[in-house]
């Protein structure tokens, strides 16, 4: 019998189970993943990049708060492999004339950013920013480059070390793990056992009571559902909705050791690391440099069109990166011209395809946090100590810095977020 039972032993469900066993060391806290270590779902499978410039306060909070604790925690000697490279949006006209308002907003809020022209980009990057003068250009739909927006605080951490630093100082508190096991269903039981033949009746009142795992029934004052995306699985069967779904999202390597593209990783000029930001194009391809790896990561979020699918093991696909995004880098980028990936990874986003932002809702003897929709990193540290003060019962939640959080705006029934509006 414990006091928590946490399902899920993602970087959600390892800050969660810190937070709530670092505010209550006294309390029974167990942590459950189907795999045999914590951190082996979709957080070993992430670009692990951070930011805190976004518009919605909802964003900015999360995130803002998160990275600052990942940054102290480094310059307190913990190495994440944390590296501030900043973020580099390369923007059309088009795009800058929708955005500048929402930007300067930014800025007057305090968001640190600078602004580079098309020329300036390609003196430093060797950019082709007036890619239209190129036909084939023309004919892919491209736009010229007009502005680069460079985020400061922004960069790229190890998400396995993260989750290892969580999961450690959880331990260290005395709290337990169990790993490979899988959690096959909540228990759902009425709070007063009458003993008979199907409870729960409607008309009982009812809880969920710990879950049926594949080493057997596992019972909790509390289950917390921090899978991911497999979260709606545990959940639709119980009539709860995350409005979380899984869709596949991939990365390829590309090997930055010699010729151009080593000289591209090496740009001088933008940050203490001395290499390219992680760099978003136009049409949302990004190109994060690896610096531990030599390497640069390429991926692209395809929205229409790519299916809401729970794949165990989702592949990428050779012709994604084929058709979808080298002839688009290489216009761009002309350093990627050739470059065929070296490796290639893929993984699952838990979108939620309300409003992008995390679920974090209670029901009796039960939490869910889930629906990170690709920002899971990012905002880890505030998503637990959301959840923990959710536990707790209280209102608010403080996040690191002192900064508040009412816990009851990422509930769906009191559900209050502001929209992103630095959306490229
Ligand atoms: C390709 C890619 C790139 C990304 N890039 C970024 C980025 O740049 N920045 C960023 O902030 N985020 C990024 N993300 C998103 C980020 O990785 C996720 O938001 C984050 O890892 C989610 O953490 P989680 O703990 O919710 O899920 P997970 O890490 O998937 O953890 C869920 C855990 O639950 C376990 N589980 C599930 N079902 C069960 C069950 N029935 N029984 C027992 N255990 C179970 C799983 O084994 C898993 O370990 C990216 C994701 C992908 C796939």
């Amino acid at each position: 019998m414990y006091d928590v039972l946490v399902v899920g032993a993602g970087i959600i469900g390892c800050s969660t189970a810190y937070h709530i066993k670092r505010e209550d060391p006294s309390l029974k806290v167990l942590l459950v993943d189907k795999y045999g270590a914590a951190g082996q779902g979709n957080t070993a499978r992430s670009a692990a990049c951070f930011r805190n410039f976004f518009y919605s306060e909802t964003n900015f909070l999360l995130a803002d708060s998160s990275v600052s604790f990942y940054m102290d925690l480094q310059s307190k000697g913990v190495d994440l492999k944390l590296k501030a490279i900043s973020y580099l949006f390369l923007l059309s006209g088009r795009q800058y004339e929708r955005l500048k308002p929402v930007i300067e907003e930014m800025g007057r809020r305090g968001l640190e950013y600078k602004v580079y022209d098309a020329g300036e980009l390609e003196e430093k990057i060797g950019l082709k920013a007036n890619v239209t003068v190129d036909e084939e250009a023309r004919e892919l739909g491209l736009e010229d480059i007009e502005v680069g927006v460079q985020c400061i605080k922004a960069g790229e951490l190890d998400p396995e070390l993260l989750v290892k630093y969580y999961e450690k100082e959880y331990r260290d508190l005395g709290g337990e793990v169990m790993y490979n096991t899988e959690v096959k269903r909540l228990l759902f039981e009425p709070e007063e056992k009458l003993g008979m033949p199907g409870e729960p009746y409607p008309w009982q009142r009812a809880k969920v009571a710990g879950a049926d795992t594949t080493k057997g029934e596992i019972r909790a004052d509390m289950t917390i559902v921090a899978a991911g995306a497999w979260s709606y699985q545990l959940l639709d069967p119980l009539g709860v909705d995350c409005l979380t779904k899984p869709k596949k999202r991939q990365v390829f390597v590309i090997s930055a050791k010699s010729g151009k593209l080593a000289d591209l990783l090496r740009v001088k000029g933008f940050n203490e690391e001395g290499c390219l930001p992680m760099t978003i194009l136009p049409n949302g391809i990004y190109v994060r440099p690896n610096l531990e790896e030599i390497s640069f990561w390429v991926g692209l979020g395809d929205e229409l069109g790519r299916a809401f699918k729970l794949e165990e093991d989702p592949q990428p696909e050779e012709d994604f990166y084929s058709y979808g995004i080298y002839p688009v880098l290489s216009k761009y980028m002309p350093h990627f011209g050739g470059a065929r990936p070296a490796s290639a990874f893929a993984g699952l986003y838990a979108v939620n395809s309300l409003d992008a932002q995390p679920v974090v809702l209670k029901e009796p003897g039960l939490i869910v946090a889930t629906g990170l929709s690709g920002s899971g990193i990012m905002k880890a540290d505030a998503v637990g100590r959301i959840a923990a003060a959710l536990y707790f019962g209280r209102e608010e939640a403080e996040l690191y810095g002192g900064g508040r959080f009412k816990v009851g705006d990422l509930s769906l029934s009191t559900r209050r977020v502001q929209r992103e509006l630095f959306v490229i």
